[in-house]
């Protein structure tokens, strides 16, 4: 799959996205992801032996590969490929067998080593690629006036993208902080408001906005 980097546009847009923009892209990005191999380009050959090798996707992945829901027939033929592996690879456990006999002379996996993954879920590889090209494009386009002006409406970002943007620095980083401290700020105030109108005494006070404070601040943390 293509990594490209957001234009300018894409990225402002984002950033008026509710989240964290960069989950935001990643998102997008995993539906095409789906959509393209699974759905479009099933027969390509590289991409089904990385997907064997991963043996499926992981449980994360797996789930959203369901929930978008539309690839019946190339995660059947994804699936087939994996099992019809897994099947050659089963330790044999059994004593006796002719064909048993020749698997274990031929040293054929009595571990079970073999059919753990031999490499991570490819949807995983491919967010983590992506999601480099992205915190690069948000650093350098928070390092121009036209930027750090549309960010201010920005969530900012969940607790791994910020810590990946740290670890990269750049001119863009000044603003990212700035903004992030801010916007917790604002997140807190809301988390305590929730709290406190929670109270029976207050139980009068109607919850506004802060009503889902808690989902926003539990995905803030994690990312998507
Ligand atoms: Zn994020
Ligand atoms: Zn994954």
């Amino acid at each position: 799959m293509l990594i490209k980097a957001p234009s300018r546009t894409d990225l402002h847009q984002v950033y008026a996205a509710p989240g964290c923009p960069v989950c935001t892209l990643l998102t997008r990005s995993e539906r095409r992801y789906i959509d393209a191999t699974l759905y479009e380009h099933v027969t390509d050959v590289k991409w089904r032996e990385e997907v064997r090798a991963a043996r499926g996707f992981c449980a994360l992945h797996t789930q959203h590969v369901l929930d978008v829901g539309r690839s019946a027939l190339g995660v059947s033929l994804v699936a087939a490929d994996i099992i019809a592996t897994l099947r050659d690879l089963l330790p044999n456990t059994s004593d006796g067998g002719a064909l048993g006999r020749l698997r274990s002379a031929l040293g054929a996996n009595s571990s079970g080593a073999q059919l753990r993954p031999q490499r991570p879920c490819p949807i995983c590889s491919y967010l983590g690629e992506l999601a480099a090209v992205y915190i690069a494009a948000l650093l350098d386009d928070l390092a121009s006036d036209a930027g750090a002006q549309a960010y201010a409406v920005s969530s900012g970002l969940c607790l791994p993208h910020l810590n990946q943007a740290i670890s990269r620095g750049g001119p863009g980083l000044r603003v990212v902080t700035e903004h992030q401290a801010q916007a917790w700020e604002r997140l807190e105030a809301e988390l305590n408001e929730f709290i406190r109108k929670s109270d029976y005494q207050y139980s009068g006070e109607a919850i506004d906005a802060e009503r889902d404070a808690w989902r926003r601040a539990l995905l803030l943390l994690s990312g998507k």
